[in-house]
């Protein structure tokens, strides 16, 4: 039995914003922009959102990547004083994520985003991403960088906070920069095979596995070659909103949180962490869902030594980090915490984390 939950509308495609004015016009609501430093304008996004509102609004701007929990207090804050009602997230995974946390924190009066039974309620949010990557506009989750407590990165994984509207313009993507079109494309890969890994797989997510895994094998190459090209573009962003559709039905699983503390300790982005591990979760996994992942790629027309090679190719790029033996501990102890972890398709042991490390970093 399978059960497919999505509480979203969507809008997608060219103009899809400017196309939909009455929708904003009709919520006639004081709107809370979250956002980052440049992504909003660079995008061409922040202008779209501009021209349809004919209420007041305020801007908050300080989202930076791997959204921080000071950050969302801050904001949630922001928008109390404000007198706001609605959230507008414009940006990659970073604001639609942090967005989701103010979401939570400005209705529920918790700093504990992670508890999911201190969320009673959130503040309705529209989401605009401007990556090609996360999926966060349709997912039920929130990946915050808890810097005041654990000090880790952790999930919020919450049906309160799908967005309420999400507007999907392939367009804002142009600007992204290769290093980032690679990165958040290959983020999207790694979702849609989760969709496969994932002991909650489902099998009314294959359609999107299939279509999206074919989209992002074919069109990532022909988009790095003419980035302003919208057809290529808008096929990386299908592949992504499937990739969010495909995690907020099955989740994610170690191929995510082995990276978390990547990102917290280091900086890495989101997709690097998950670029840098796909090889040997494959190798992993493999025994355990050898039909399942057989049979999409097939589907697909693609084979595994082809995939196997196209991770080999967008993940080159990567510059190693020294990681010492006591960081190591510290990861080996969050990545068993995350509750990722536990969907994935074998029993995850530290012994099998702390080799994976040990194979792909130089410990000190
Ligand atoms: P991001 O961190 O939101 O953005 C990466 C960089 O790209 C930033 O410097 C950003 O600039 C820039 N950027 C964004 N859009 C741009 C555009 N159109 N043109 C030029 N530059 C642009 O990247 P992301 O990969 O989309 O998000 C990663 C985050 O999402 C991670 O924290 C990850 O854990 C989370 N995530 C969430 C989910 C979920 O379901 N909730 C799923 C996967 C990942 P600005 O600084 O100006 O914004
Ligand atoms: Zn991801």
């Amino acid at each position: 039995m399978y059960n497919f939950f999505l509480p979203t509308t969507v809008f997608f495609g060219k103009n899809c914003v400017s196309l939909n004015t009455d929708v904003f016009r009709y919520l006639n609501k004081k709107f809370f922009i979250v956002t980052g430093k440049n992504s909003a304008s660079l995008s061409g996004a922040l202008d779209d959102v501009l021209n349809t509102l004919t209420n007041n609004y305020f801007i908050f701007d300080e989202v930076t990547e791997n959204p921080t929990l000071s950050t969302v207090l801050k904001g949630a804050k922001s928008f109390i004083d404000n007198n706001c009602n609605f959230i507008i997230a414009i940006g990659g995974g970073s604001p639609i994520d942090a967005a989701k946390a103010i979401s939570i924190c400005a209705i529920n009066n918790t700093e504990n985003i992670f508890d999911s039974d201190s969320i009673k309620t959130t503040i309705p949010l529209i989401a605009i991403p401007t990556t090609s990557g996360t999926g966060s506009e349709l997912t039920k989750y929130s990946v915050i960088n808890e810097d005041l407590f654990s000090k880790s990165k952790k999930g919020i994984s919450n049906n309160l906070i799908f967005p309420k509207y999400s507007f999907i313009d392939p367009k804002y993507t142009i600007s992204l920069n290769k290093q980032v079109t690679i990165d958040t494309a290959i983020d999207t890969l790694s979702h849609l095979l989760e969709g496969v890994y994932s002991i909650n797989r489902n099998i009314l997510t294959y359609p999107f596995i299939i279509d999206g895994i074919k989209n992002i094998y074919k069109y990532l190459p022909f988009s790095l070659r003419e980035p302003e090209n919208y057809f290529y573009r808008e096929k990386l962003s299908l592949a992504s909103l499937y990739g969010g559709i495909v995690i907020a039905q099955s989740g994610t699983t170690l191929q995510h949180s082995i990276g978390y503390q990547l990102s917290y300790k280091f900086g890495i982005s989101h997709g690097q962490t998950n670029a840098i591990f796909m090889k040997e979760i494959l190798d992993l996994y493999y025994p355990n869902i050898k039909n399942e992942l057989d049979y999409i790629l097939s589907e697909a027309s693609i084979k595994i030594e082809a995939l196997i090679e196209f991770f080999k190719v967008y993940t080159a790029k990567y510059n190693g980090v020294n990681i010492n033996s006591t960081e190591l501990e510290q990861i080996i102890k969050s990545v068993m915490g995350a509750a990722n972890t536990k969907l994935s398709p074998i029993i995850v042991s530290e012994k099998i984390i702390k080799n994976v490390y040990e194979k792909l970093f130089k410990i000190s």
